[in-house]
Formats: C-alpha cells, structure tokens, sequence
C-alpha cells in the first residue's frame, strides 16, 4: 500500500514498472512537455523525466513529478532544476500542469481545497518551497494540512467538527466526496484516526464503493498485520458508536 502518505524504499525507486511508464505517457497524450514535441511515431521514443531532480533529493518519485519528455529536452535538462530549466527554454512554469495528484485531480472537491493543494506544488517547483530530503511526502502532507487548516475552509471545518483530530479534520472534504451516507462517513472517519490507513481513502476506497466490504476484504486478503489490525480496530470503534 505505498501512495502519497508513505515512502518507497530504494529498489521501488530505482524500478519503474512498463505500464507506469506507458501510463504517464498516455496522460500527457506522448507530448513533450518541455518542447511540445509529438512523439507518438515511430522515429522517436518519449522518456520518462522528473520534471523536479530527484538527484538533489528534492524530487518525488511520485505521478506528480513524472513528465513526459523527448530525449533532447532529457539531456538537456540532466538535474538542472526546473525553475531554471524553464527559463532556459522560454516557459513559464505555471504553464506546466500538475497531474497525478488525487487532491488536485479530485474534480469532486471544492475548487478551493485544489487550488490549496495548487498552489503548494506551485511553490515547490518554483523553490519558493523547498521540500527535499527523505520523507519529503510526508512533508507535502504536513504542509498541505497545515495550509488548508490556516484557510478559511478549514476555519469552518474546525467550527463543524471541533472534537476531531486536525489531521483528520483536513481528510473530511475528501472522505464527503467518497461517501454517499451517513454511517459511511462515521467509517472513514473512523478508519482516518488511524495514521497508516488514511491512504486507503481516495485510493482503494473510492467513490461508490461499498466501505465496509471494501475494508473487511482488505483485512482478509492483506498480510500487513499491523495494518489488518488498524483496520480492524476503525470497525470497532465504529459499531461501538452505532450501538
Ligand atoms: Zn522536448
């Protein structure tokens, strides 16, 4: 269960699986991002580019930093960094869409929870943010929390639920947009005090699936114990609060 809240150990980093690969390319519909270049033919094979270098350690590798890029553009850029490499070539950085995100690409959440989301991307590309180093995920995630629970949402957010804890708190837009009633939205509510099943929400439980099925299956079909048991106990405290 590896996403946006955990970390990939060294050898999941240095692998990039063919579908991934052939997924990014897709996305970005076998365009140069850099150079807008077409490289859906033959003569020409796109790469795979973190848009920000991971070779500082200040890059993800994540969706949201993976890019499609002609070879040139590759070679070109090595580990220059983007703010930079942009300006090399005559782009402005804010033209460079941030895809891959399950905050920002959740068209389901208000405009403003994205644009939160935006704007911190925004700013680590444009080293206004510098997030680097290990952990650097979890970093996003903190600073991301941190920013919505200073904006006026999450004012409001505190005002509606004020005995929730913060970082579970800044889950509920999401969690709204996933579930369809009440018990549900108990459920995951539940499941996010939880630290290392908050990923579940959004990735493996998503819009009209059926939560409680979804997690019992994950209990009988996982073999992280640790995480069976977060699981388990998120149902407890749940029919503790229906009884
Ligand atoms: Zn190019």
């Amino acid at each position: 269960m590896k996403n946006r809240f955990t970390r990939k150990s060294r050898t999941e980093r240095s692998h990039i699986p063919k579908n991934f690969k052939k997924e990014i390319f897709e996305r970005d519909r076998y365009i140069c991002i850099y150079c807008k270049k077409n490289l859906d033919n033959k003569n020409e094979k796109p790469t795979l580019d973190h848009l920000i270098p991971i070779s500082n350690h200040s890059g993800l590798n994540e969706k949201t930093n993976f890019v499609t890029s002609c070879l040139s553009c590759n070679q070109k850029k090595a580990s220059i960094p983007i703010k930079e490499f942009a300006k090399n070539i005559n782009i402005d950085l804010k033209d460079l869409p941030i895809t891959g995100d399950l905050i920002i690409d959740n068209t389901d959440l208000p405009k403003q929870i994205r644009q939160i989301r935006k704007e911190l991307f925004e700013k680590i590309r444009n080293e206004e943010l510098l997030i680097g180093g290990r952990k650097s995920q979890k970093k996003i995630e903190k600073k991301y929390r941190e920013n919505l629970t200073n904006s006026k949402l999450g004012q409001d957010l505190k005002n509606k639920f004020p005995t929730l804890p913060g970082p579970v708190r800044t889950m509920i837009p999401e969690i709204e947009t996933i579930v369809s009633n009440k018990n549900d939205f108990n459920l995951l509510v539940e499941l996010a005090k939880s630290a290392n099943t908050r990923n579940l929400i959004g990735t493996i439980i998503t819009k009209n699936c059926n939560v409680m099925d979804t997690l019992i299956n994950i209990t009988k079909k996982s073999n992280d114990k640790s995480l069976v048991k977060r699981i388990n106990f998120a149902i407890a405290r749940f029919k503790k609060i229906q009884s």
